[in-house]
């Protein structure tokens, strides 16, 4: 299938290691963002987390994914892997029920991923140079608005 990216037939696919758990976005996220803390470089086993928010409207899954939540603080995030190889592909909040993150290193291609900023840099990995423009919070903002707007500008609007 053809990936396109302007925004009136937007059409991106992506999916675990495997290959058992299949999806496919056909509408531009609503925002993308890396995170910098301590639960993102665990769960990547990398140096962040790169969440590409979509509404969970526009997403088809196809597959069974495994779920488990998981409670830090006042936050509790349930989790979507694939039960056969265990990728991460998705989180979400109960309180967002519309909303769905998905990680941006699970799509086929990841060329269209701009971040709008980041956020939990005082845990960013201390050699990890951040590129000027976008916005950044020392940890987690106390709302997306600004990133949200931020990721439409780069549409256009
Ligand atoms: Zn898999
Ligand atoms: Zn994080």
């Amino acid at each position: 299938m053809v990936a396109r990216n302007d925004e009136a037939g937007f059409r991106q696919e992506g999916g675990c290691q495997c290959g058992a758990v299949r999806y496919v976005l056909t509408e531009r996220p609503q925002t993308v963002y890396c995170c910098h803390c301590t639960e993102c470089q665990k769960q990547a086993s990398s140096a962040f987390g790169m969440s590409v928010r979509v509404r969970r409207a526009a997403l088809t899954v196809h597959g069974e994914t495994a779920k488990f939540g998981k409670v830090s603080g006042d936050r509790r995030t349930v989790c979507e892997f694939c039960p056969s190889c265990g990728s991460r592909l998705f989180h979400n909040r109960p309180a967002y029920e519309d909303m769905l993150n998905v990680k941006g290193g699970t799509f086929d291609r990841t060329d269209w991923l701009k971040p709008a900023g980041h956020i939990w840099l005082r845990s960013k990995q201390a050699w990890l140079l951040i590129p000027e423009g976008g916005l950044r919070y020392r940890g987690q903002p106390d709302s997306f608005d600004a990133l949200v707007a931020a990721y439409g500008a780069q549409w256009g609007r």
